[in-house]
């Protein structure tokens, strides 16, 4: 995983339509779509439509607050529309050592299979 560029990203393209994804809830600040590569049954990922500063979790700041609990208040309604009912795990790669490998703030949701604890 790289550091953080500052440079669009893939998402971007997913946002504005430009290159194709598996959409499964949009709103006005929130885009949800299926991971192309997945790690379980189920596996999305729940972005913000404009990233404004917010390439990853670290860089958060209290204008972000609101978008933030948004951001997680969807990851839960999605995981209830894709039938979730016995748990998923959501999860937020931040940075190398977090494995982050795009730098537009993302909610990992992967379900439809038993987790394991801890991570390795
Ligand atoms: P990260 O490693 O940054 O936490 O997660 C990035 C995720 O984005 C990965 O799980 C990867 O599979 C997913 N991803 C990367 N490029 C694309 C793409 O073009 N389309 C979709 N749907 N997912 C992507």
């Amino acid at each position: 995983a790289q550091a953080d560029s500052g440079a669009p990203t893939i998402f971007d393209k997913i946002i504005s339509k430009e290159i194709p994804a598996q959409v499964i809830y949009e709103d006005e600040e929130a885009l949800a779509f299926r991971d192309i590569n997945p790690q379980g049954p189920v596996h999305f990922l729940v972005i913000p439509k404009v990233r404004n500063g917010l390439t990853q979790l670290s860089k958060a700041k209290e204008e972000h607050k609101p978008l933030l609990g948004h951001l997680l208040y969807v990851a839960a309604q999605v995981a209830k529309q894709e039938g979730l009912s016995q748990g998923y795990r959501v999860v937020v790669n931040d940075g190398p050592n977090g494995c982050q490998s795009v730098y537009h703030l993302h909610l990992h949701i992967i379900g439809g299979r038993q987790m394991n604890w801890p991570p390795g």
